[in-house]
């Protein structure tokens, strides 16, 4: 449930509410408004206690939290949330293009990706060091020694990094060399590592299950910010339907839904969505005109010869022609690149 504070509420009535939470068995999680502190009450059905706080004189109204997913949810805050990834900010006015090969194959071409998406207007670089494979015959990354070069290239760059971590055991190597730790689509679902990254400080990019629902993508957000880590990105990449011409249907109604149902941001994957190279620029454009926040695109110099996801990966060149083509839209939003 969420208690509105009045006006002018001091920090001691905060602080005896904050108590009162506690000591009923619940969490606390207090924001503060330009007018009005609101404390969320978090746990299981506290609004049974309502009473307990409706005859509290600095207690303006208590609403219970309709949705399932309560930290996450827009009843719960009202304004964006923006995640700040250095001097990036994801969910603020600027759209954020974050972009990358799939995976990070020699240092050599990681720098000449990242310069080259660098110029053509990409704020974060990406890149898989740890790669979820459906063949374990095929390349699954270079592991420590890639999340090393992402390091060194941002170094040269002064782009930030976001980099997928698979597992629990992961999570603190990846933490110690990433600026945006990537929970990947088949693992949105690992409850344990969503707890881990939900201890941690470091800004986390949530994909969407290729078979979850919106629900159950904001309930695995939830697990994030139950865990104190509020600063959580949502990735739509596309789910499974009867449609088989597109490697996944990407689910642009879901950006739009998101931004009614959740005050997170939101960016979309249009190179893992359709799997083709000569849709992603429409699908880009699409993206940002449904709302989206950014977008995360492949990019390879020579896709021919990547190591995974070739056929989805655009070249530089192609890569600047999005960006000119997304910032029309952005500008037509109000919005920049
Ligand atoms: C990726 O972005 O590198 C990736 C593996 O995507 P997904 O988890 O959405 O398949
Ligand atoms: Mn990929």
């Amino acid at each position: 449930m969420i208690i509105t504070l009045k006006p002018g509420t001091t920090e001691k009535g905060i602080q005896h509410i904050v108590e009162k939470i506690k000591e009923l068995g619940f969490t606390p999680h207090i924001s503060h408004g330009k007018e009005r502190t609101i404390i969320g009450v978090i746990g299981e059905n506290p609004i049974r206690t309502r009473h307990l706080f409706e005859a509290m004189f600095i207690v303006e109204s208590i609403t219970p939290i309709s949705k399932p997913y309560k930290l996450v949810s827009r009843e719960l805050k009202k304004e964006d949330t923006c995640v700040k990834v250095g001097n990036v900010k994801v969910g603020g006015k600027k759209v954020v293009i974050m972009a990358g090969p799939c995976a990070v194959e020699n240092k050599p071409l990681l720098l000449e990706v990242a310069k080259a998406v660098k110029k053509a207007g990409a704020k974060v670089l990406r890149g898989g060091a740890f790669k979820p494979r459906t063949s374990p015959y095929s390349f699954q990354g270079l592991g420590e020694e890639g999340l090393k070069y992402l390091a060194e290239v941002r170094e040269i760059t002064g782009l930030p990094v976001v980099t997928e971590a698979m597992d629990v055991r992961q999570i603190e190597l990846v933490s110690r060399y990433a600026d945006i730790i990537q929970i990947g689509a088949r693992n949105m679902q690992n409850f344990d590592l969503l707890k881990e990254v939900g201890k941690g400080g470091k800004p986390v990019l949530l994909k969407r299950g290729m078979a979850a629902t919106l629900k159950e993508f904001l309930m695995s957000a939830e697990y994030i910010l139950s865990g104190g880590n509020y600063q959580v990105i949502l990735c739509e990449r596309g789910i499974r339907t009867f449609e088989n011409s597109t490697r996944f249907t990407l689910d642009l109604s879901s950006v739009a839904l998101i931004k009614n149902l959740s005050h997170l941001p939101v960016v979309v994957d249009p190179s893992h969505g359709t799997g083709q190279r000569d849709l992603i620029t429409p699908l880009s454009r699409a993206a940002i005109a449904a709302g989206a926040d950014g977008l995360l695109i492949e990019v390879h110099s020579k896709p021919e010869e990547a190591l995974s996801d070739g056929f989805q990966s655009i070249l530089p060149s192609h890569f600047e022609n999005l960006v000119k083509e997304v910032e029309k839209i952005a500008r037509s939003m109000g919005r920049e690149i």
